[in-house]
């Protein structure tokens, strides 16, 4: 994904490296380039270095652009991703083929440096912009951990793995405790910022490759947690529990400690339990760590 700042990342597959320097020398400043000179070593690339916009070689020995353009689409992890054609057919039956197997755009030798530029800047802003929109989709607007939405992506995703693969899973429900005092003590805006601070501690602990952690709603947390059984899944619970403790984070009307802390329920994946069943689970381990006297972990 292209963020904001970001150089973008062009990949030019050609099996004439005189095309290639021509294009690199053309675009050099657009951002970082590399390049392959077969289809077989390019579609392994976009595989493997998630370029930002390909220009592709329609006419090359082995996998032809066609091919490579065909293969990258199938793939809807590269749905997004630009592919332009650079060619020295300019035939209406290549073209159209070019654009109904997923390219962008269709650019023709000998190649005219100042469209080349443009085509490409404008394919470049186009990606920035779909992927700004993926992000501001799965990000919540509030603490910038993940959203409900991607929480539900990734839990159904990780339940399918995790069944498949017959790899234990874990869910956590954590939730802030006496949070209504604390709107009521404090006013909404700093409710918000104890939501940020909240959802910072547990993002610092929570960040092993995997595990998300989201905003499930209002003052509800949710982290997953992949190839995690029950025991290892309490312990980090308990670290989260302390970290937010350790934040020492003011709640005078709380009404014991004075200050912030969550209460976390515990649950791990059971035979072939549904993903409801696994939430329904922490839900009322997390009721349990209420009545228990918040500010605790139970499974
Ligand atoms: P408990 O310890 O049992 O969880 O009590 P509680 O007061 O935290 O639980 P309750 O569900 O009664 O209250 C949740 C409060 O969270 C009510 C709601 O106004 C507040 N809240 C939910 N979302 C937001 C938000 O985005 N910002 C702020 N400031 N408050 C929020
Ligand atoms: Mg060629
Ligand atoms: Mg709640
Ligand atoms: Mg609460």
């Amino acid at each position: 994904m292209l963020g904001p700042d970001a150089a973008p990342r062009l990949l030019i597959i050609d099996d004439e490296t005189g095309t290639i320097r021509l294009l690199t020398r053309i675009l050099q400043d657009f951002g970082e380039i590399f390049f392959a000179t077969s289809g077989e070593d390019g579609l392994a690339m976009v595989r493997r270095d998630q370029p930002d916009l390909v220009l592709l070689d329609a006419e090359m020995p082995g996998m032809s652009g066609f091919d490579v353009c065909a293969a990258i689409k199938c793939d809807p992890a590269f749905a997004d991703l630009p592919i332009l054609f650079v060619t020295a057919h300019s035939d209406m039956e290549s073209e159209t083929r070019a654009l109904d197997l997923g390219a962008v755009d269709f650019i023709t030798k000998p190649l005219s440096p100042p469209i080349v530029r443009a085509r490409v800047r404008t394919h470049l802003t186009l990606k920035q912009r779909t992927d700004l929109l993926h992000r501001l989709a799965a990000v919540d607007g509030l603490t910038g951990i993940a959203n409900r939405r991607s929480f539900d992506a990734a839990l159904e995703q990780e339940w399918r793995r995790a069944c498949r693969a017959g790899t234990p899973l874990s869910l956590l429900m954590i939730d802030v405790d006496h949070f209504k005092r604390y709107n009521d003590h404090y006013g909404h805006q700093a409710g918000d910022d104890c939501l940020r601070a909240v959802a910072a501690a547990l993002a610092e602990i929570a960040r092993r490759p995997g595990e998300v952690v989201a905003r499930y709603g209002g003052e509800e947390f949710a982290v997953i947690l992949p190839a995690c059984g029950l025991d290892p899944a309490r312990s980090l619970a308990e670290r989260l529990r302390e970290e937010v403790a350790a934040r020492h984070l003011p709640h005078a009307a709380s009404g014991t400690a004075a200050e912030v802390s969550v209460s976390i329920g515990v649950a791990s994946l059971g035979g072939d339990d549904a993903v409801q069943a696994l939430i329904a689970q922490a839900d009322a381990a997390l009721y349990r760590a209420k009545h228990g006297g918040r500010n605790r972990v139970s499974v």
